[in-house]
């Protein structure tokens, strides 16, 4: 069971700030707003484009083993046949808590319990069936302009089968040998029964996902499928740490027996303390899905999609180690972990901060002239001028200091750069830190040095 949560909830907060500061908005508000699909504004879309980026650099441009892809989103409808989510998604189903295997709840006679093949759902002695419930999950529509049954088309309810589709096409054309990985991060829709919780939950969703494919009897010497699955899951913890999300907020939950999918030798979650009544929820799934998604559309396309290991003269469908996580969930588990209120030294009035970690803070630095006279706005936005080629900046010459500190404190920029009477005659910035608020006074010139070594 997770841990009770000691954090407040602060998604109401959340909601009304991301509205108000420009991260997040209800899709088509002035319609009365679209079920659980949200918009991201200017800063909103900074964040998650930051957030996104880190993941892509860690996982592609890091690593040698795992290649990029940017499948479509819209597949041949065999595809959601062979993954199961036709047949999983569609019917009128029963779950077998105990199994977890699903089935058609009007077509019990026709299944087979996976665990003893003899006896049919419900036969075998702790067979454990829910009560029939409509599965729908995959937002359906129309390829080409006739609507009938043979046009129908899905929007994809996960990135991952673009990428076992593709894995003998990007195999080939890298060149990769067992153990590889292919990452991709696309869009996904899930017509949710029960979705909420702001971003949390949502019809509409980016995932981040990769399969990494491994030998399932790799030769002494090499990690084996067990050792690749620890292996990711540290990895990914790692990820999630490196993101600035606070140590205490984030572990494993094990899938349970009965959690487990019926093909998957282990399966860890990933979970963030989002606070009050929400507390631990997944933001991350690492699984072993065994040969299971490659077997499948062997199958049911025809085609091989095998290894061919060329050293030791064997060809296999490799198993698969998958990490997918949400990158909206991720995004607002960033917001609720920098959101924080405090009292200001000296002032009554206290600040809203999103301390974000630096590197993923959607504007990295805003410029203030101090007053609109004596050459300071020039000599700000030429400033601006030289840190916007490497860094999203912005400039600001309105309301009194404070009151512009207030603002970026508020959506998380970490340094806040004045120019004032002394930086015309000798060229030198006051920088302010947004969580220790130190100013320190350097040369304009030595300002984007100063970033860059901050924002890593
Ligand atoms: P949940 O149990 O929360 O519905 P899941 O186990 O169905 O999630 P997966 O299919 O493993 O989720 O998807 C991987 C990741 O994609 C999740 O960890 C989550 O971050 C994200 N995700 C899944 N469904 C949604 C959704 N409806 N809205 C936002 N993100 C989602």
């Amino acid at each position: 069971m997770s841990p009770e949560t000691n954090h407040p909830d602060v998604m109401e907060k959340l909601v009304s700030l991301a509205k108000r500061r420009g991260f997040i908005f209800q899709s088509s508000e002035i319609y009365g707003g679209t079920g659980s699909v949200w918009d991201y504004g200017p800063l909103g879309v900074e964040l998650k484009k930051n957030i996104k980026d880190r993941w892509w650099n860690a996982m592609v441009r890091q690593r040698d083993d795992i290649e990029g892809l940017d499948a479509a989103i819209l597949m041949h409808p065999k595809v959601w046949e062979a993954s199961g989510h036709v047949a999983g998604f569609t019917d009128p189903l029963v779950d077998c808590k105990a199994c977890k295997a699903r089935f058609r709840a009007d077509k019990l006679e026709d299944g087979a319990c996976p665990r003893k093949p003899s006896k049919k759902p419900g036969e075998f002695a702790d067979c454990q069936l829910t009560e029939p419930r409509l599965f729908n999950l995959m937002f359906k529509t129309f390829m080409g302009p006739v609507e009938d049954s043979a046009a129908v088309v899905y929007l994809r309810p996960e990135t991952a089968q673009g990428i076992f589709v593709n894995f003998l096409n990007v195999q080939q054309a890298s060149r990769q040998k067992v153990p590889f990985g292919i990452a991709q991060i696309g869009k996904a829709f899930r017509n949710e029964i029960t979705p909420g919780n702001f971003t949390f939950r949502t019809r509409e969703f980016e995932q981040m996902e990769m399969q990494f494919f491994v030998d399932s009897q790799a030769p002494a010497g090499q990690k084996s499928d067990m050792e690749w699955f620890e292996f990711w899951k540290e990895q990914r913890m790692q990820w999630h740490r490196a993101l600035g999300l606070t140590e205490s907020r984030l572990h494993f939950h094990q899938h349970t027996p009965q959690e487990l999918a019926h093909y998957a030798r282990a399966a860890f979650d990933i979970q963030f303390d989002f606070g009050g009544t929400l507390g631990f929820q997944e933001i991350e799934g690492v699984h072993h899905r065994s040969d299971f998604d490659l077997g499948a559309h062997q199958t049911m396309s025809g085609k091989r999609l095998e290894y061919v290991d060329q050293v030791a003269n064997r060809r296999y469908v490799p198993y698969v180690i998958e990490t997918s996580v949400g990158a909206d969930r991720v995004t607002l588990a960033a917001m609720v972990d920098a959101y924080r209120e405090e009292s200001v030294p000296g002032e009554e009035e206290g600040r809203v901060v999103l301390g974000f970690n630096p590197s993923i803070a959607p504007i990295k630095a805003a410029v203030f002239a101090l007053t609109k006279k004596d050459g300071q706005p020039e000599f700000a936005r030429k400033l601006r001028d030289d840190l916007r080629t490497r860094f999203t900046v912005d400039y600001d010459e309105t309301g009194s200091i404070g009151k512009r500190y207030r603002r970026h404190d508020e959506v998380g920029t970490p340094f806040c750069i004045t120019v004032d009477h002394q930086s015309v005659s000798d060229g030198t910035v006051t920088v302010r830190h947004r969580d220790t608020l130190a100013q320190d006074r350097i040369a304009a010139t030595a300002v984007p040095a100063y970033l860059d070594e901050r924002l890593r």
